[in-house]
């Protein structure tokens, strides 16, 4: 049994892919060929924004909107600490200052009333620059936008919304990628849409934005190639990349839907054995990962390993724990939901070809030793 099954997908639409990679060397525009632009109009047409620009990784997507807002020292960006890495290290790069804003204990996404506190802190110790929030959709669920979009708005703050996990989720009638004035999302090959590598969008109506996104993603080029208006990255996204996920995009609507299916069915069945997620009525998950808790997960785990049945755990150590931002200072007990969280969370296989066979004998394996 596979935690993701890319070979179930790829055997659907192999010939798809292999056609438009045989495209790709034929025409031979390897950077910046023509399956760019067609990606990139697809996926803003499914987000739902005027714009979408294909750069090289999740991690770039989240980078390259912040150099574009001149993220700095002094600034201060508040983010969740129970999430992927690259949320936060993107800040420190550019030598601006996580602040983590502990979670929702149902959503696992950040908390609006902790956020704004956090907010209010900053602004009366008077030493940070309150600049950006970067709320992450986790797990595929969007984050609270409404209420973050708001505070944002009230505190004059910037919003940068980490679709990585969310991208074909739905918050109140609007896709993941639309909720913040940017978005960034992955094609990290684990991703719900995932490349044969890496890979990563970011999206805006923001016509401003679209153009220093496009000057950064090409070493902060002006209006020709050798006059360099600005500090920028080789951001781009390669052509294969773009070819391969033209495919693979044409059924990802038809995947969310599959994993959503799998994802009801499990929590049916596993009420009440484990914690399982929680999704707000008004969100669409895009199911990145089906996340459960338990206060014994080692023992559950390494029973389902026994049976033959993969796990992982997102996250173990929230960011405000690891050693790469230990000079934030943060200890112990600072953010408490996110930490028993990480100390219980685990997940099962999810993707959209898990057979009903394999996940009854999930669920079998859980019950025997969840208890
Ligand atoms: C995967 C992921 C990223 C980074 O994406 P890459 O393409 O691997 O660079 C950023 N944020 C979150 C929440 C992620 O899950």
């Amino acid at each position: 049994m596979q935690f993701i099954d890319l070979k179930a997908q790829q055997d659907r639409i192999r010939d798809k892919i292999e056609a438009n990679i045989r495209k790709v060397l034929d025409h031979g525009q390897y950077v910046m060929g023509p399956e760019i632009k067609e990606l990139e109009q697809r996926l803003a047409d499914y987000a739902g924004t005027r714009h979408a620009i294909g750069v090289s990784s999740g991690t770039d997507a989240l980078l390259m909107p912040l150099m574009a807002w001149d993220v700095k020292p002094g600034d201060a960006v508040f983010t969740v600490a129970f999430t992927f890495i690259a949320t936060a290290e993107v800040v420190q790069i550019l030598g601006a200052t996580p602040v983590f804003v502990d979670i929702d204990p149902e959503t696992y996404n950040m908390d609006p009333i902790k956020l704004e506190e956090a907010i209010l802190r900053v602004k009366s110790e008077g030493k940070l620059n309150p600049k950006l929030i970067i709320p992450v959709d986790l797990f595929g669920q969007p984050a609270d936008y409404d209420e973050i979009n708001a505070i944002a708005e009230k505190h004059g703050l910037l919003v940068l919304e980490d679709a990585a996990q969310g991208f074909g989720g739905v918050y109140k009638g609007k896709k993941a990628g639309s909720l913040a004035p940017v978005a960034a999302t992955s094609f990290f090959p684990a991703k719900p849409l995932g490349a044969y590598g890496d890979g990563g969008m970011c999206f805006t109506d923001d016509d401003e934005m679209i153009g220093l996104l496009d000057s950064i993603r090409v070493h902060g080029q002006g209006s020709d190639k050798y006059n360099n208006v600005r500090i920028g990255i080789n951001g781009r996204i390669d052509t294969l990349m773009a070819a391969i996920l033209l495919p693979k995009f044409e059924i990802f609507q038809e995947e969310i839907e599959l994993r959503q299916v799998v994802a009801n069915r499990y929590s049916d069945q596993l009420k009440g054995l484990v914690k399982t997620p929680f999704v707000k009525d008004h969100n669409v998950s895009a199911w990145a990962q089906y996340s459960i808790l338990h206060s014994e997960r080692s023992k559950v785990m390494e029973g389902l390993k026994q049976e033959g049945i993969p796990t992982a755990i997102y996250y173990p150590k929230p960011l405000h724990l690891q050693d790469a931002f230990s000079n934030l200072g943060y200890g112990k007990g600072d953010l408490p939901v996110s930490e028993r969280i990480a100390a219980e969370v685990f997940s099962i296989p999810m993707h959209p070809y898990l057979s009903k066979d394999d996940q009854d004998q999930i669920v079998e394996a859980i019950a025997k030793y969840a208890k």
